[in-house]
């Protein structure tokens, strides 16, 4: 209740951006809010506990990039590993790589070879579910690694988009439903 609170007063609509036609979502206003902030992270971090409040992730995944910004302190609250997936060409060693359509072109996405284990446990993080082609080419990423997607927490669901459609049985909880 206070995430969507702090959501619904400090996530900012910007017509037009990127392009013509398409409304962001700015998470900043809420990130720069500690109490928003806050309440945000540990409304996500609940996708990592059983009923019972037991972690059952062993690592939390974060997309590049306001991914990062989420997953990692999630990671911290769960007591869990933080692992970041980054574009193609941006981290240092051996990549795990997946690639997914645009609507122009496509996008590949990588993870270090050993950052999820086999039998990990893994939780998903990212600000927004869109058309789903970031977490359904992440969940490949684990799966290639031999990992299990235990779920994805994002703040917001763009509910028009279908994202879902995509996530075959991946369960996905947003905060907020737009
Ligand atoms: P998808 O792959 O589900 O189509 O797109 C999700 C990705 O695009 C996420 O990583 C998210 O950061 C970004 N994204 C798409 N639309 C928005 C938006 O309106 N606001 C923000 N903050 N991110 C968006």
């Amino acid at each position: 209740a206070a995430a969507l609170e702090a959501m619904s007063r400090l996530v900012v609509d910007v017509p037009d951006y990127p392009q013509p036609g398409v409304v962001f979502k700015d998470i900043t206003p809420l990130l720069a809010d500690h109490d928003g902030f806050h309440a945000a992270i540990l409304a996500l971090a609940e996708s990592g506990r059983d009923e019972s409040g037991t972690v059952v992730v062993d690592k939390v995944l974060g997309m590049e990039a306001r991914g990062f910004i989420l997953a990692a302190p999630v990671a911290l609250d769960l007591e869990a590993g933080f692992v970041p997936v980054r574009k193609a060409g941006k981290l240092p060693r051996a990549c795990l790589s997946e690639s997914y359509a645009l609507e122009y072109g496509t996008a590949t996405l990588e993870m270090h070879v050993d950052a999820v284990q086999p039998g990990d446990r893994v939780l998903l993080v990212d600000d927004v579910l869109a058309t789903g082609g970031t977490i359904a080419a992440t969940r490949r990423l684990v799966a290639d690694a031999g990992g299990v997607v235990v779920g994805a927490a994002v703040l917001m669901e763009l509910g028009f988009l279908q994202g879902r459609r995509v996530l075959d049985d991946v369960p996905c909880t947003a905060l907020m439903e737009i």
